[in-house]
């Protein structure tokens, strides 16, 4: 990147910039404005041009801040596409495919890990995302692991440890010896990649003492700590949660009173994952009485190839007003500032001066569309770090998703080495 390019964006039809001191209502939206990116942060938000290096005229379209999504699985290889067959031919989701997609994982050389990785990346920056988190759990071994959050790490701060993801089928019936192994030599070998830590609470994964374990490794060790929980049941996912401090419980499909009331009166962010839920045909969860409660929200994709195969944060964003009974605003600051939140981050989410320049673009005039026309590619243009991560993908369609990407027709790797 160039330094001390500037950018304008004007002629916005409708610019939120999720501050309400900036502009109308929750999302701080401005009509008819400008924003200024200088050197990849916003410098001002303003009526008129200011005589930036470089233009781009909005023509009266929805401005935003770059989606922030907070919890996805990018590392892996394979597909289960057969698995979401069967499933929506009746069969129930039960979280046993991770084990499917460990085999494949493991015995993908690190190159082409490294490439379905920019793959995603770039499908991810198309659908407006700007910034990512990624989690490891589909090695569950030390080296597989370590490998997976390498590569992770070359393209986003947000990396998570989990290897409490599922048991891996050589510690059958020993999950308390895997739990150890996680905490101690695979921790290890983690944590030099890894900005937090996570597990799968749940019936069928971890129980809350071998979660509980894992946490406590990951905060020794210098992470900061999120968690799985109340995915295909109540359970004790979020108290743990809460207990513990973690940044984000995410699920929440399943709540009690007492999770609301806990979650309400803690830090932790409540991390929906709708698409998990429309791909697994469980319920969704109760927005509405958690956001009621006060408690704090987010919305991520959940990208991995069994229960959520998707890197659409609008797609997620339709859920959650049409399934969830958020409103539309209340959805686009999940996907934004309560990403944020979820992350602890203060940066992100938000087109405020001083924050990063991250933005998306829309083809339609307000952010309602979002919800209002489900299904539809309204993205027009993402200005962010992602899009030009994983250029020099090979075929044909993947050389199209740079060039729609950058704007570039090829460049180098600014990836790994192939021969790694
Ligand atoms: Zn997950």
């Amino acid at each position: 990147m160039a330094t001390n390019s500037s950018l304008i964006i004007d002629n916005i039809g409708s610019l939120i910039t999720n501050d309400p001191a900036l502009g109308a209502g929750p999302l701080g939206i401005i009509t008819n404005a400008a924003v200024v990116i200088t050197n990849g942060v916003v410098e001002a938000v303003c009526p008129s041009d200011t005589g930036a290096d470089t233009r781009i005229d909005a023509d009266g379209a929805c401005v935003l801040p770059g989606f922030v999504d907070s919890h996805t699985h990018l590392v892996f290889a394979g597909d289960r596409s057969e698995e979401f067959t069967a499933r929506m031919a009746g069969r129930p989701y039960d979280g046993g495919g991770i084990r499917v997609t460990t085999d494949a994982t493991r015995n993908t050389p690190t190159a082409e890990l490294d490439r379905l990785v920019r793959q995603r990346l770039l499908e991810a920056h198309h659908a407006g995302t700007t910034t990512i988190e990624i989690k490891s759990g589909y090695g569950l071994n030390v080296a597989d692991e370590a490998r997976s959050l390498d590569i992770a790490s070359t393209y986003t701060p947000e990396t998570t440890f989990l290897g409490a993801h599922l048991l891996p089928a050589e510690y059958g019936g020993r999950a308390d010896d895997y739990i150890d192994l996680v905490c101690n030599d695979m921790l290890t070998a983690a944590a030099p990649n890894a900005r937090w830590i996570d597990a799968f609470c749940e019936t069928g994964a971890f129980d809350a003492d071998q979660c509980r374990a894992v946490l406590e490794a990951g905060k020794k060790a210098g992470l900061g700590l999120r968690l799985h929980g109340n995915q295909l049941g109540t359970g004790p996912g979020v108290q743990l949660a809460v207990e513990c401090g973690c940044a984000s419980v995410d699920h929440c499909t399943h709540l009690t009173d007492d999770d609301i009331e806990a979650l309400a009166n803690s830090d932790t962010v409540a991390t929906f994952l709708p698409a998990a839920d429309f791909s697994t045909r469980q319920p969704y969860p109760d927005a509405r009485r958690l956001i009621d409660a006060g408690a704090s929200v987010a919305i991520a994709s959940n990208c991995n190839p069994g229960s959520s195969y998707t890197t659409s944060i609008s797609f997620c964003i339709a859920l959650a007003v049409r399934e969830m009974h958020m409103t539309i605003d209340e959805a686009v600051q999940a996907v934004t500032l309560g990403g944020a939140a979820a992350l602890h981050r203060t940066d992100i989410g938000r087109l405020t001066p001083g924050s990063a320049g991250h933005a998306t673009i829309l083809d339609a005039p307000t952010h309602h569309h979002l919800a209002y026309r489900p299904g539809v590619p309204l993205i027009r243009q993402t200005i962010g770090p992602l899009g030009t991560l994983a250029t020099t993908l090979g075929g044909p369609w993947e050389r199209g998703l740079v060039e729609r990407a950058t704007g570039i027709q090829s460049g180098d790797p600014p990836g790994r080495d192939a021969s790694t």
